[in-house]
């Protein structure tokens, strides 16, 4: 009965494109157009106006001056159905330095200004609870992992350079990540420092590898009504790792092998959101952890949506043009 609590208006799937701003003044602006109905046009800085230009249709487009409020705030209603029983998963895709993490968590640098979807989200869930809570009683948990290298790590254990088994097929939980019970937004934070500063630990060992992961925040769900009935879903946060194509001329060894291993699970994703969003009979979750991760609230009921984010730079064209590209295929 709360699973049809809100009905499905869009669809289950949803791509927006976010623009973050312009950080040179040298470099000139590729991004032509934004418009209210989610276009998109870009030039082709190296071809005159008519052959360069490229056109891109989104859900929505969040331009360079656009808040973390705004995008928030259009992300609510799909956030706020997982206390209805949805399973939901939000990913920030795009090249390093494009906005993933300002989206997802905030700005650089730990202030508490200008928090991220993260934040924002569970803040939100715990409001929405206390306002229920005649009604439903909910149990909100979270668990944070990386993956790197095809390689699961929980991020909230003590212990965080445990190699996590894989998962199994069935439910919604990343088996062996440590659950972690929150009831306040300083819980939350608390955690995500702890999630953070696990994860840097491991950057400066090797080199800035946070770019090179993806990192998933899971807000586990459950509710119980006043006449017995019960709920239980999940919300992924995932910050993906840098889509940037690195040049097999130039990298080898390790690099190339965590270059091999990005492109690999970022198509895998895009393979089973097309797969899904084309309602094959066969989606191909197993081909990447990622997607084998997540397969409990990607397709069926849930509800998926893709943040695209991209750098307005000349000397990003080409990956902002392939963003561009793998967004508008899963749409
Ligand atoms: P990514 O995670 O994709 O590598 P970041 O989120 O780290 O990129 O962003 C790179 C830099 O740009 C950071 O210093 C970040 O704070 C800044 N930045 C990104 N998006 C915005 C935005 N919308 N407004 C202001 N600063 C931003
Ligand atoms: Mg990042």
């Amino acid at each position: 009965k709360l699973y049809n609590m809100v009905q499905d208006l869009k669809g289950n799937i949803r791509v927006y494109c976010r623009i973050r701003p312009s950080f040179s003044s040298e470099s000139k602006n590729v991004i032509k157009f934004i418009g209210e109905d989610g276009s998109v046009v870009i030039l082709d800085p190296a071809k005159p106006q008519k052959d360069g230009r490229k056109d891109f249709q989104f859900n929505r487009v969040f331009g360079p001056t656009s808040s973390q409020d705004e995008v928030f705030k259009d992300t609510q209603p799909l956030i706020r159905s997982v206390m209805d029983g949805y399973n939901v998963c939000i990913f920030a895709y795009g090249q390093t330095g494009s906005g993933k993490t300002h989206t997802m968590s905030g700005p650089s640098g730990g202030s508490t200004r200008d928090m991220g979807i993260n934040y924002l989200a569970l803040n939100d869930l715990f409001q929405m609870s206390n306002r229920r809570k005649d009604i439903i009683h909910y149990d909100i948990h979270v668990q944070m992992v990386e993956i790197y290298n095809e390689q699961v790590r929980d991020l909230l254990a003590e212990d965080s350079s445990t190699i996590r088994s894989c998962p199994t097929d069935s439910g919604l939980s990343i088996p062996d990540a440590t659950m972690h019970s929150v009831n306040s937004t300083t819980d939350v934070l608390n955690l995500m420092k702890f999630g953070e500063m696990n994860r840097m630990v491991s950057s400066t060992a090797i080199n800035n590898r946070s770019s090179r992961s993806h990192s998933v925040l899971t807000i586990h769900v459950h509710g119980k009504d006043t006449s017995g009935g019960t709920l239980r879903s999940c919300l992924h946060l995932v910050d993906l790792a840098g889509s940037e194509r690195v040049d097999k001329s130039e990298v080898t060894g390790d690099r190339l092998k965590e270059a091999q291993y990005i492109n690999k699970s970022l198509s895998c994703l895009g393979d089973v959101i097309t797969a899904l969003a084309q309602k094959n009979s066969h989606i191909p979750y197993r081909n990447s952890k990622l997607t084998l991760l997540l397969q409990g609230a990607l397709g069926g009921h849930a509800k998926t949506l893709m943040l695209a984010h991209v750098s307005p730079e000349e000397d990003s064209f080409n990956e902002t043009i392939s963003t561009l590209k793998f967004a508008q295929r899963v749409s």
